[in-house]
Parts: structure tokens; sequence; C-alpha cells
């Protein structure tokens, strides 16, 4: 073992749901070599105590058996002994999650934070691990992921290295039976690893994406350096998820979102799209563009800055952008994804309470640990960053006269910061804004990012020659300001300001019946239709065990969709701006 620390991952018991890792520590800490898991994974701002999932946990130096003492939820430490040191334990992994790990006999998928043991005091120090298959797994299994191979025949078992502790943890690895789709896109060869039954049209899936991958690289002008990139998919009939990782991206979709050998692109499939498009985007803005408390990551507890939005919001905003650009979706469609974002911003209160700053800040424990209330003080630094995004984008153009956009902050953020691996200061950002288009641009963030202002945005569209208005296809309905959980007569969340709260109803109450009508799941749509903004009623609900009654008096719903159209008697200026802001980074 040249390089001193070396892991190993397989599986007696696939069915069990466990992996059975060691690592061996050539010449280990004399006052006693300590190991951790982290608490979280990068990307997903919540701790999750990785560490809750070890089921046992054993040293040995030689054949000799070394005392462990655990010192918190998360740390072991080994006697003082003489090298080299071996710690093996087992890993509950059974979270079908993109940031999880599970195993059974039919297939394996881990993230390293899961299952790899940091060795305090070595995390610079280069690694190998053994990857060897599950006990009984059928020949034909294989191993899908980007870690370096050190050994390890392509696609097989065996040995992979990386040059340190956040480069292991950054690789995750899909092994069993699975397809693999390859195109080209910069010249360095991509894959979508597709794990579970599906009927998907290849050749379209790689067509779609090389286009869509190839956007992006054109927008930033190079693609960052790396050996190939993999598309991890996991092939569901229902779920959703991604999580990027600096040359792979764990996907979770449902077998209906990939594409058919129609040549439309269904909803479903462009949703797929938009995932993947996402995660690609993460390789610059997030996994190398990184905010300077991310540099490096802090994995034993909650990191926080005011930037998630720039990460995430600026990556929503342009997943969808680059399918129009690209040309894999037509402008009408790519409209109608983002009266989607705004109807997902307006409907929700909470864009009233919280700015995209202190959404950012505490994502770990508001957006990430909903309580009841939470869509009255809580907004999504997604698809509200997404918004703003799209204002700034505009405004930027509008006051340069065309000269600038946001792609030219982009660009230079990968300049400054993704290239260099300097971490962005928590206003670098603004200050980047600010410099690279020499436009004050401190007012619209103190308005719309500090701040919970209106991004005007209907006015900024008109900027691109693009109305929007409520969405005339719906039709004025009657609301109490409450919403049902899902499938449940209970109140989930009473809105602020609204009908529910004006007449003392609360989140948990059980809603038996509206004027004397029992209440069902199903039947509440349908019961309330009867009722115009202003009428009167009687509800009756139990709060725990106790029957109450409630006079409430129905408001009209807000609108919740919303529809934009090209505006062709826009004047010219405007709409050169929205044909400059919708043309392919391909072409400029
Ligand atoms: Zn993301």
């Amino acid at each position: 073992m040249a390089n001193g620390i070396h892991y190993r991952i397989g599986a007696s018991r696939p069915g069990a749901h466990v992996f059975e890792v060691s690592c061996r520590v050539e010449e280990p800490d004399p006052a006693g070599q300590r190991f951790t898991l982290p608490a979280w994974i990068p990307g997903s701002y919540l701790v999750r105590d990785y560490a809750r999932h070890v089921l046992s946990f054993a040293a040995f130096a030689g054949e000799e058996e070394v005392v462990v003492r655990k010192l918190d939820k998360a740390t072991w430490r080994c006697a003082p002994c003489a090298g080299p040191l071996t710690v093996r334990y087992e890993v509950y992994a059974f979270d079908m999650s993109v940031r999880g790990a599970y195993i059974d006999t039919a297939r394996g998928f881990f993230n390293g934070v899961c299952v790899f043991v940091a060795v305090d005091g070595r995390e610079n120090q280069a690694v190998t691990v053994d990857i060897e298959a599950p006990e009984g797994a059928d020949d034909d299994w294989r191993v899908a992921t980007t870690m370096t191979p050190e050994g390890a025949d392509a696609w097989g078992f065996g040995r992979y290295a990386a040059a340190d502790y956040d480069e292991l943890i950054d690789h995750p690895v899909e092994m069993g039976c699975f397809d693999v789709v390859e195109y080209d896109a910069a010249g360095v060869q991509h894959c979508v690893v597709l794990c579970g039954r599906h009927h998907a049209n290849r050749d379209r899936l790689a067509t779609d994406l090389a286009r869509i991958c190839d956007e992006h690289v054109a927008m930033f002008g190079e693609l960052p350096h790396m050996q190939g990139y993999m598309f991890l998919t996991r092939v569901l009939g229902e779920g959703y998820g991604g999580l990027e990782h600096r040359s792979s991206s764990a996907l979770v979709c449902r077998r209906d979102e990939l594409p058919d050998d129609s040549d439309k692109v269904s909803k479903p499939y462009r949703r797929f799209l938009g995932l993947a498009s996402h995660e690609y985007f993460h390789l610059w803005n997030v996994k190398r563009i990184k905010p300077a408390v991310f540099t490096p990551y802090k994995l034993d507890a909650e990191s926080h800055t005011e930037l998630l939005w720039v990460f995430e919001g600026i990556t929503s905003y342009y997943d969808d952008l680059a399918l129009v650009r690209s040309g894999v979706i037509d402008a009408s469609s790519y409209f109608s994804l983002v009266s989607d974002t705004i109807a997902r911003v307006l409907s929700v209160p909470g864009f009233r309470s919280q700015s995209l700053a202190d959404s950012s800040f505490d994502a770990w424990t508001k957006f990430y640990k909903p309580t009841e209330t939470s869509p009255n003080a809580v907004v999504s630094y997604y698809a509200k960053g997404a918004m703003a995004a799209l204002a700034l984008d505009i405004v930027i153009r509008e006051r340069s006269d065309d000269e600038f956009s946001l792609d030219d902050v982009m660009r230079a953020m990968w300049q400054t910061y993704g290239r260099t691996g300097q971490g962005v200061p928590e206003d670098g950002f603004e200050e980047l804004c600010c410099s690279v288009t020499g436009l004050d641009l401190t007012p619209f963030f103190n308005r719309a990012i500090r701040g919970t202002g209106d991004l005007e945005i209907e006015a900024r569209l008109a900027a691109l020659g693009i109305k929007l208005a409520p969405d005339p296809r719906e039709r004025p309905r009657s609301a109490l300001g409450f919403k049902l959980k899902k499938g449940t007569t209970h109140v989930g969340t009473v809105f602020n300001g609204g009908a529910a709260e004006a007449a003392g109803l609360s989140a948990g109450d059980e809603l038996v019946a509206l004027d004397g009508l029992k209440v069902s799941p199903d039947g509440w749509r349908p019961l309330v239709r009867h009722y115009t903004p202003g009428d009167t009623a009687t509800l009756h609900a139990f709060r725990r065990d106790e029957l109450m009654a409630f006079e409430v008096t129905f408001d009209l719903a807000p609108s919740r969709r919303w529809k934009l159209v090209a505006d062709e008697e826009a004047p010219t200026a405007s709409v050169a701006r929205r044909e400059a802001w919708l043309l392919s980074s391909t072409l400029r």
C-alpha cells in the first residue's frame, strides 16, 4: 500500500442491505488514530448524520484487536498502536435517494460520505479503494463511477484511486446490471447509466443531452478538466431527485420521463432534461465556483452562506434556459416553464416574509426542516432564486444597452473563482455583477436579494417583449386560505391573512363537515366549488378530540397560473433583446 490509506468495500449480505467496509492506515497517529464520518453531503444542506447507519466498528493491528472509543456521534478513536491499523465496520444501506447508500441483491449504490470514514489529519493524502462484487452477484454486474481506476477494468470491480478524501467522496458508485448510453460533448466522453427497467429511446437521449451539454460548455467557454462525465440515473416508477458531483451526477427519475420514439418533447421528458441540465450546470456553478465557506468543506456541522440562491437559483434559471437555447424545446415550451416557476413563487406567501439571502443562510434549519407554517415563512432559494436570476439578467441587459448579460457575469465567476479554486466571498457575486457590467446593482440586491421587495417581473419581461398575465383558462376560484395534508382531511397549513386564519382554524384540525356535508380528501374541492367569494359557511372540525365549529367567509383564491407570450407588438429593441437572450451560446 504505497500511499498509506486503503479502503475496501463489499457486501457478504446484500439482502440485509449491509456494506462491509475496511480502512487500513499504514502509519496511524501514535497518539491514537481518529476516524470520522461526515454529517452532511455537499449539495444538500441538511445535517444527516451518516454515522447513525454504522452498525459495528472494530480495529485491528495485525491480528490483534485494538480498543476503540467513540468520542462523539461520528468520531471513533483507536488506542495508540504500531501500524498498520485496520478498522472494519458495517454500514446499513437502505436509502434509495441520491444522497444515500443502498444495496440489495439486484443493485448497489453509494456516496462516499455514507461509507468511507475520513482518517483524521490525513484528509489530504491519496487513497486507494477496492470495490468488490457483493456475494451472490451475477457475472453481468458492472461498476459505474468516474473515480479513477487503478487496476480495475472499464466498468469493472477492482481497485480505484483518489487524490484525497474530498475526491474520494465526490465520485458516487453504482453497481449492478445497467444500460449505458454514450455521446461526446466538448471532445469528452459522456455516459448516461440507466439502472432499472426502462424503454428509453437511447439515440434520442444521447442527441438531446449532447446539445444541452454543448450549450453549457459554450456558455462558460470550456468544460472543466475531466476524463469523462456520467449521469448515474436510477429509473423508478415514482421518484425524482438529483445531486451534482465533480464529474458525474446521481439522478432519480420516473420511467415515463425518459424519451420514447416520438419526436415531441413530452412534459415528463422535459422535466428529466431539465434535471440533467441542472446537475450539469453545477459542474461549474457550485462544484468549482463555490462559496468561500465551502473551500474546503467542513462536513461535521452546518456551513452557513447567504449565497445558496446563486448556486441553486442561478443554476435553476440556466437549466431550463439551456433547453431552449440548445433547440431541444421551443420558445413557447420554455415560456411555460418560466410561468411555472413564477407561479411556484407567487402562490406561496413565504416570498413576502423571507429574503433570498436569509433563505440561503437558514436552509439547514428552515428550507430543509419544514414545519406547518413554512409556506408562510420560507421562500425557496431555488424557485425564487431562478426568478431573481431572470430579473437580474434582464436588468443587466436593459441597463447596459444590451452590451452585457448574466452570461458575462457567470463567465467572470468561472474565470475568477472556478478556474482558480478561490472561494467566492459572501459579497463576491454582487461585486462581480457590478464590476463586469459597470452598473450600480446594489439597489437591486438590496431589494431582491437582501429584501423581500417586488421583482417587478411583469415590467422586466416587457423589456424582453414578453407579456405576462394570469392564464385566461383559469377560472376565478373561492378559497378559505388553507391547504389540506395530501390524501387527508387534516389542515396542513393555514395561510397568513386568509379566511381560515380569520375564522380561527389551525394546522392539524381535522375537517368533518362543510354546511352539514361530510368532507373527504377527494371531495373537498368539489364541495367548495359551489361557493363564491364572499359566501359564508359553517365548517366543523376536530381539534385533537374536541369538535369545533367555525364561521368562515370565502375569499378569492390567488391566481396560480400565469401565461407568458411573445408580444409581437413590442418595440424592436425589446424583440431583438428577446432573440439575443434565447440565442444558442454556440452561435455567439
Ligand atoms: Zn442544484
